[in-house]
């Protein structure tokens, strides 16, 4: 069935798949979002688990969250939870909290199309951009103004069926993504689903569908207008998602990865011997494997690896301008900082220890005395450490560096009082950086 026309077609009749067709059980839900879902029934409402929560099920994955969609206004969810707080002026909707899981409950949505012209509770920018949408309406109404095909799939407390007002079972069979109803028109509203196509299509390893892939070609420029803080919020879900690389690749694909990191776009469109693309996808695939072990990933240590390409340009050429080291690297890593605030916020709690990070770099270098004791003592070691690994194994940090670092910390007291009395000494070991062997040295 062919759902690309139009999306104002009346009553539709939804395909129900009763509970024996299908593979969710209910004991692969959360037990807080079937305490949501119950207690919203059993006050006489309806109540469907929707989303993610319903499509990785579907295709057998652990969901990331759950997500609820109700007849129930936030008002009426407000009463019915205690631990419930209202979020959101453009979307308003429920959190409802049990120790750290939230359960995000919303409102059906009314189409837009069929809403009241009342501008407090609705509202579009020029291009098209939906900036209020709190008009409520049916199920229905709220299927066809959800993103994907495949995330508008309801789970029915009720009687534990899956409704499916989109072909969304048929497409998710296909492994396809598919924006609901007119690609450009949907991407004018909300100009983030761009990103999102391409965070589904990397996690769930999705084709997405031509016409919804075509339009992200004319329309990209539209990110411009998103609040800098909503793009950081997309960049945290599609870099520390556990899919990072794949993500980062198909961003490039699409052009889209300038719009958030410009200056990293630009670090790597002038390559030097294949080198900067190699240290941005080292740490992309280092942040994946960590997840897949359960490591902490932060998102200060993700922006500094995004950002070192550009830092250590912008280092070189205040270097060049006569600055010492110190200046130039504390300036660069200002003024990246700053200009890349433009693209993406990032909270200070994050650009502080990112910046750190950066500056700790050359401390690494400093193995004499009692520098390198110090260096063992700072809260930001760890991080500082593990960056200058994945430089090392990029290549753009010393090997011999690195390793010394990790035998260091391995050995006792006296053990690295000796190999600091016989570490090199910092201005011997300095050259200026990338500077490399004449060619006729290289098979000595
Ligand atoms: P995951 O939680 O795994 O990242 P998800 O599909 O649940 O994926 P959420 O951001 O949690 O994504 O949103 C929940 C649901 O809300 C989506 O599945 C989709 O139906 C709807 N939705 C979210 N963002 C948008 C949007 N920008 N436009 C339209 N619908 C959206
Ligand atoms: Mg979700």
């Amino acid at each position: 069935m062919d759902n690309q026309g139009d999306i104002d077609s009346g009553s539709v009749q939804p395909a129900v798949i009763p509970r024996p067709e299908h593979t969710i059980s209910r004991a692969s839900i959360s037990s807080s979002a079937l305490k949501v879902l119950y207690r919203l029934k059993e006050a006489g409402f309806q109540s469907f688990l929707v989303g993610g929560g319903v499509r990785d099920l579907l295709l057998g994955r652990e969901p990331k969250d759950f997500d609820v969609a109700t007849n129930a206004t936030p008002d009426e969810i407000r009463h019915l939870f205690r631990n419930c707080r209202l979020i959101g002026r453009r979307f308003r909707l429920a959190h409802v909290r049990f120790g750290r899981e939230i359960i995000e409950v919303a409102t059906f949505r009314a189409r837009h199309d069929s809403q009241s012209a009342d501008d407090r509770d609705s509202a579009h920018s020029e291009q098209g951009r939906i900036l209020r949408d709190n008009v409520y309406g049916g199920i229905e109404d709220d299927a066809w103004r959800r993103d994907f095909t495949v995330n508008a799939l309801y789970y029915d407390i009720k009687d534990f069926s899956v409704i499916d007002y989109v072909s969304g079972l048929e497409d998710l069979k296909g492994g396809i993504l598919r924006l609901i109803g007119d690609p450009e028109q949907r991407y004018r509203e909300d100009p983030v689903r761009m990103l999102r196509a391409v965070r589904f299509a990397a996690k769930l390893g999705f084709r997405i569908h031509p016409d919804s892939e075509a339009a992200i070609h004319e329309l990209d420029y539209l990110l411009e207008d998103i609040p800098t803080a909503r793009l950081f919020e997309e960049v945290m879900k599609l870099f520390l998602g556990g899919c990072a690389v794949t993500t980062f690749e198909l961003l490039r694909h699409y052009d889209l990865f300038r719009r958030l990191f410009p200056m990293t776009e630009e670090a790597l469109s002038h390559e030097e011997q294949g080198f900067p693309i190699t240290f941005v996808l080292r740490a992309l695939e280092n942040t994946d494997k960590r997840l897949a072990e359960d490591k902490p990933v932060t998102p200060a240590f993700l922006y500094a690896a995004l950002l070192w390409e550009p830092v250590r340009l912008r280092t070189q050429v205040l270097l060049d301008q006569g600055m010492t080291a110190l200046e130039a690297s504390q300036l660069a890593g200002n003024q990246i900082t700053s200009e890349q605030v433009q693209a993406t916020s990032l909270p200070k709690r994050f650009s502080f220890p990112m910046r750190e990070i950066w500056m700790l770099q050359s401390r690494l270098e400093r193995r004499r005395g009692k520098a390198p004791y110090r260096m063992l003592e700072h809260p930001r070691f760890r991080a500082a450490y593990d960056f200058l690994l994945l430089r090392s194994e990029t290549g753009e940090a010393p090997k011999e560096l690195a390793d010394w670092w990790t035998e260091f910390q391995t050995l006792n007291a006296g053990e690295r009082d000796k190999m600091v009395e016989s570490a090199p000494s910092r201005k011997k070991r300095r050259r200026r950086p990338r500077k490399r062997k004449p060619a006729a040295n290289v098979n000595d």
